[in-house]
């Protein structure tokens, strides 16, 4: 743990080997070195988050993914699309209560193409040029230029045109395994990466994710973890890091027990430590709630994210988390850091 440390404190990666060392270390020693990481990055004393809104636009999804709530065949919320002139109403009323960014999420579904994608994207640019758009999901990508018959770059570039800002990363967990038995209708882990590439090819960024807690070991974590290293060491294309555990009531997974705060802890934790190529690092307050994100501040975390004002995926889920600018400052405030609000391309908009 000493050499860990010291090496930690002066910065220096860490291989797939020693972070499996850590796997039964205590949240103490976890903390320890997550510090340690965040001050050798020179991450500063504050803490940033955005205001923004989530508009799902549609459940229809051919995925039926075992770990989702949201989608139509879950049989929790009925099939919905919403129409452009409801999206375009969401984006102004977001626009007067302060949101700088949207985005748009929605299933996979052969009934959403790319022109309908790229007509909304103008027109919600249109109605709200200043809007920050970090919309749809390397999936849904896929998905649209597979229907469009394009290649995923040529997608990425149309979705670029018509005002896409940023993507998000939406990765689940990358191991083929478990992406094999709880979504293998979903982008495998290489169709996942060609969309990542396609992003860098067009001048994009986008943000790494993870959703664990759905049965995979300490080593599939750091398995995900490290191809994200890889990548960012490679593309530079990721802005942050965000990882939630799975919330998996309502879903087919409802058997598996819900992450423990503290399991939660370690592994913000462990992304901070290990991934020493990416400066931002979420708090997960969405699945977890202010607390325990006040805590994840003091783990490593610098972003609360956003305040995802009506988001419907994870509340599909039985989550009912909501906040507010004010209770991000707070949450923020409480874990001794200073808050500002930021941009989508985590630029500080105002202390
Ligand atoms: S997680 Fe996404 S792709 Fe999977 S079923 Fe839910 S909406 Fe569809």
């Amino acid at each position: 743990m000493e050499n860990l440390l010291k090496k930690v404190s002066e910065n220096a990666r860490i291989t797939v080997e020693e972070a499996l060392s850590l796997k039964d270390a205590s949240i103490f020693d976890f903390a320890r070195l997550a510090q340690a990481r965040h001050r050798a990055m020179n991450l500063g004393n504050e803490v940033s988050y955005i205001v923004n809104r989530m508009i799902n636009y549609s459940n229809d999804c051919f995925a039926k993914c075992k770990f989702c709530a949201y989608h139509a065949r879950a049989g929790v919320i009925e099939k919905f699309f919403l129409t452009d002139d409801e999206i375009l109403e969401i984006a102004k009323r977001s626009e007067e209560n302060g949101a700088v960014q949207i985005m748009l999420q929605g299933g996979l579904s052969k009934d959403v193409s790319l022109d309908w994608a790229c007509s909304i994207l103008r027109k919600i640019k249109a109605q709200c040029p200043k809007m920050f758009l970090h919309v749809f999901s390397p999936s849904e990508i896929f998905v649209f230029a597979r229907n469009a018959n394009i290649g995923i770059s040529e997608c990425v570039r149309r979705l670029k045109e018509a005002g896409a800002d940023s993507i998000p990363g939406a990765a689940d967990m990358l191991v083929e395994k478990i992406r094999k038995d709880v979504s293998p209708l979903k982008t495998s882990v290489e169709e996942w990466k060609s969309v990542i590439c396609a992003l860098k090819e067009n001048g994009m960024y986008s943000s790494a994710t993870m959703t664990f807690g759905m049965g995979e070991t300490f080593e599939d974590r750091l398995e995900h973890l490290n191809l994200v290293r890889d990548i960012q060491d490679e593309l530079g294309v990721f802005k942050a890091f965000i990882a939630w555990p799975l919330a998996p009531e309502n879903t087919r997974m409802s058997h598996i027990e819900r992450v423990s705060a503290p399991e939660f802890l370690k592994t913000i934790a462990l992304a901070r430590i290990f991934l020493d190529n990416i400066n931002v690092v979420q708090s997960g307050w969405l699945t977890e709630g202010m607390k325990v994100a006040e805590l994840a501040i003091m783990m490593g975390s610098n972003d609360m994210g956003g305040v995802l004002m009506d988001e419907m995926v994870v509340k599909s889920a039985g989550i009912q988390n909501s906040t507010t600018a004010l209770g991000m400052r707070k949450t923020i405030e409480n874990a001794g850091k200073i808050p500002f609000a930021r941009d989508g391309f985590y630029k500080k908009l105002r202390q």
